[in-house]
């Protein structure tokens, strides 16, 4: 059998610009396909495979050069040791998309590889809907950062597996938060049925409410983006989540603001 590969959008160093971690700095592994279609998307470029991947040479300098698809496993891993320096610089690698879970057969190969080479800890973020191939790389994260569709502003629904997922990360001892978008169209009720389904499971999970960026761009020409909430509608959900859950807080994106890609 040969090397396994992956369909790849890019790979760079950037500050995390969401949750709970946000501000702290990371290689990002962007994989291409993504199964979902949320309305409040900003990496609609994922959502098929690329014909190429972008590859940033020197970490932060966003010298980047294009290199065809698939990846080998053995080209990733000499790309992230060239991001790995100097090797302080970082404090996670981010596995993002799309969905990286739908490249579970590959990461079980080069997860326990990269962790070996970089001895960097390994952060999933996942829209929280493939329980069966989180369970095949689970045992190689470290923390995960896990999307809770709500109905009303991602036009997706996925409680059950969402539950699954966190079920999953909480029995193995691992880091893990909830992340739910907010649009000015979300609704109380969404929003108290993530909350509820979450205390059932495992009530100490932070639970991140974002409301969707002002500053993104449209997804399709001549469309607007969703519309984010306003003020008073935060501070209600707020509140309502807070009387279902301990650790509620709401953090926007960051990493728009100061122009970051
Ligand atoms: S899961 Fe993430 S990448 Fe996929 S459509 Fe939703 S927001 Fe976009």
């Amino acid at each position: 059998m040969g090397s396994p590969q992956a369909n790849l959008v890019e790979i760079f160093s950037a500050l995390q610009g969401e949750g709970p971690i946000v501000g702290t700095r990371q290689i990002f592994i962007r994989f291409g396909r993504c199964d979902l279609r949320c309305h409040f998307c900003d990496s609609d470029r994922t959502w098929q495979p690329s014909p190429s991947v972008q590859v940033e040479q020197h970490a932060g300098l966003r010298d980047f050069v294009e290199f065809p698809n698939p990846v080998s496993l053995e080209q990733l891993l000499a790309w992230v040791d060239g991001q790995h320096q100097p090797p302080h610089l970082h404090d996670s690698i981010s596995l993002t998309g799309g969905e990286p879970l739908l490249h579970a057969p590959f990461l079980t190969e080069f997860l326990p590889q990269v962790k070996a080479a970089t001895n960097l800890p390994i952060y999933l973020e996942t829209g929280g809907h493939r329980p069966a191939q989180l369970a095949q790389v689970l045992p190689w994260l470290d923390a995960i950062g896990m999307d809770w569709k709500l109905p009303s502003a991602s036009g997706e629904d996925h409680g059950p597996q969402h539950g699954d997922c966190l079920r999953q990360c909480v029995a193995a001892g691992k880091t893990v938060f909830v992340k739910a978008i907010a649009t000015r169209d979300t609704t109380d009720a969404d929003l108290e049925n993530s909350a509820r389904s979450i205390a059932a499971i495992a009530p100490d999970t932070p639970y991140i409410l974002q409301p969707a960026s002002p500053l993104s761009a449209p997804i399709k020409p001549n469309q607007a983006p969703p519309e984010p909430p306003t003020p008073d509608q935060v501070l209600h959900w707020h509140s309502l989540l807070k009387q279902i859950l301990p650790q509620v807080r709401v953090i926007p994106q960051s990493h728009k603001y100061i122009g970051q890609l």
